[in-house]
């Protein structure tokens, strides 16, 4: 038996007993007379003493030889501590060794293994396992572990099944570029890693399941933005018989039912939004509501002046920022400059100060009076000591602009608390999205996505106005879940496909086994997808999702600890029938 407790559990009502332990040195304390060692594992740390008084000299000599790291098992007893530590809970006790046995060494690891270590990021990605060991990331990876039964005991008490697809499919268009497998045995084809298991909870849907989930890996191949991992776990789900309204009750049931769980926090019904009042509203179709700030449309207030700048613009808009109107001139130069940064391409911001006496001050005191900027300060419902700042130009690009802002601000002013839960939909999202460069219509959120109803003739004569039957989760200002109801008749598919570019013959090679299955009793279906890893950070209170990965890919999509993705033999090469062209096979 390698232990008869855990490290994390022993109390004083435990004094007097014999117990084994195991587990990692954390640290040793070496005073001569006597010496500590902190036991460590995943339930905590146990203090472990010798003593020149109580333990044989070669047990003592053996407690002094222990490196950091190794793996030792020891036997003793329980006794009172002399000074106490109220930092952990095991401190009130310590355990008298009277045998030791190490299991294993170590070498002296990369890095501290300490709630703060002194590794830096590559370093602890490389020894991943060792980063482990430390609290915060090993809470992390409980704290998930914790989300991910909650979502499955929600789940299952609503008759849902989890039902496992396959990795190794053909290509599902879910807007990225799919990563590809080879096949040994069929010469010159490949599988494609899912990009979502889409096609298939349909097909489950068509089957009978009735209500589907599973938490499973999604493959994208993008190219890498900030914290996006290039394989990653949603919460996929699908159910037949349901409208819109039968998947908002019941993913926000789950939402609800996690942030109570994990976080203890109550939210009443989620508030709802379109895209269109949310574009018009936040200039984001995934809006932090956690704090005003909503955009106000200055263009009736503002564009009767000589300002040719906005006289010329398509949309004049603005913010007011509590309390900022105490921002120097060289803080505002600063947010001008910011805003004109490439990342975020205004070309300049326009300022009112509202100051504490009432009056305005603004950059455009020669064009506007206070009673024309009294007037912004009522749409945007400043108070005195707010700065408005206002963005003008094509209104898609000063919507973003300022969204980006008005972000920016927040996050400045302290406004996006972490511990503060803000959900809501936001639903009716276009069915179609224009590409700028190629003049062509994509699906929005997927080609099996269904239009609202009455919409499906609007796809001949005005594609971009055609609303979807398509919601989004938003949750502190990230989209956390996302889904649609769906097509399930054959023709409107066939029409869908068509719409999108894919000619008869396109369309039938890849989803042709999907409107086959429609033509055998598809029942309306509907579903949605959450992206676990975001989702588990956002309830952690934190940002960063590869923090609560177990094997993360750094941002250049690599795994350095195994160092993948790797060159492979000639020999594999030439069973899989592959050449490469200028490409020099190293290693
Ligand atoms: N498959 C979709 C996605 O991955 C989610 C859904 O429509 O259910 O975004």
């Amino acid at each position: 038996m390698f232990r008869s407790h855990t490290c994390g559990e022993l109390r004083e009502s435990h004094i007097n007993q014999k117990v084994t332990l195991s587990g990692w040195v954390q640290k040793t304390r070496d005073k001569g007379f006597v010496v500590w060692v902190d036991l460590r594992d995943r339930y905590g740390i146990t203090q472990l003493v010798f003593d020149e008084d109580r333990t044989a000299s070669a047990l003592l000599d053996q407690a002094r030889s222990l490196g950091r790291e190794f793996v030792v098992q020891v036997e003793g007893e329980v006794i009172e501590r002399a000074s106490k530590n109220a930092n952990i809970p095991t401190g009130n006790i310590e355990v008298l060794v009277e045998n030791l046995t190490v299991l294993n060494s170590s070498k002296t690891p990369p890095f501290t293994i300490e709630n703060e270590t002194d590794g830096g990021e590559d370093l602890r990605m490389k020894f991943r396992y060792l980063d482990i060991r430390r609290n915060p990331v090993k809470n992390n990876l409980i704290f998930r572990s914790k989300v991910t039964m909650e979502v499955r005991k929600y789940l299952a008490e609503k008759s849902f099944i989890e039902v496992e697809t396959p990795y190794l499919i053909k290509s599902t268009p879910e807007g990225a570029r799919d990563f590809v497998v080879p096949s040994r045995m069929n010469e010159g084809q490949f599988y494609a890693l899912p990009q979502s298991p889409q096609t298939f909870k349909q097909l489950l849907m068509v089957a009978g399941m009735d209500k589907y989930f599973q938490i499973v890996k999604c493959f994208r191949d993008e190219d890498l933005r900030a914290d996006r991992q290039p394989e990653f776990t949603q919460i996929d789900c699908e159910m037949a018989f349901v409208e819109q309204e039968d998947i908002l009750n019941v993913f926000e049931g789950l939402t609800r039912h996690l942030l109570k769980e994990i976080n203890g926090v109550e939210i009443s019904a989620f508030p709802r939004i379109t895209y269109d009042d949310a574009m018009r509203i936040y200039g984001n179709d995934k809006p932090d509501i956690r704090f005003g700030m909503e955009f106000a449309e200055l263009n009736d207030v503002a564009q009767h002046k000589d300002f040719n700048v906005f006289n010329s613009s398509e949309l004049v808009v603005a913010i007011a920022v509590p309390g900022a109107a105490s921002y120097t001139r060289k803080e505002i130069d600063a947010l001008i400059d910011w805003v004109k940064r490439p990342q975020i391409g205004a070309k300049g911001m326009v300022y009112v100060k509202y100051n504490e006496d009432g009056s305005y001050k603004s950059s455009v005191d020669k064009f506007y009076d206070q009673e024309d900027l009294a007037k912004w300060a009522e749409a945007t419902e400043a108070k005195p000591g707010d700065l408005i700042c206002v963005l003008s130009g094509e209104m898609n690009k000063t919507r973003t602009q300022l969204s980006a802002l008005r972000m920016e601000l927040a996050s400045r002013l302290g406004l996006r608390k972490p511990n503060e839960f803000a959900p809501l939909w936001v639903v009716d999202f276009p069915l179609l999205e224009l590409d700028e460069e190629t003049g062509n219509y994509h699906a929005m959120h997927h080609p099996f996505t269904s239009p609202k109803p009455g919409q499906l003739e609007l796809l001949d004569t005005d594609p971009g106005a055609v609303r979807a039957n398509a919601y989004d989760l938003v949750l502190n200002g990230n989209e956390i879940g996302g889904g649609s109801i769906r097509i399930h008749d054959k023709g409107v598919q066939e029409t869908m496909f068509k719409h999108l570019g894919f000619t008869p013959e396109e369309a039938k090679a890849q989803f042709g086994f999907l409107m086959d299955a429609f033509q055998y009793g598809a029942p309306p279906h509907g579903g949605i997808a959450f992206g676990l890893d975001r989702l588990v950070a956002i309830l952690g209170g934190q940002e960063t999702i590869r923090d609560f990965i177990a094997f993360p890919k750094n941002n250049s999509g690599r795994d350095v600890m195994i160092d993948a993705p790797a060159p492979i033999d000639q020999e594999q090469l030439d069973e899989l029938n592959l050449k490469l062209n200028n490409i020099e096979v190293t290693e």
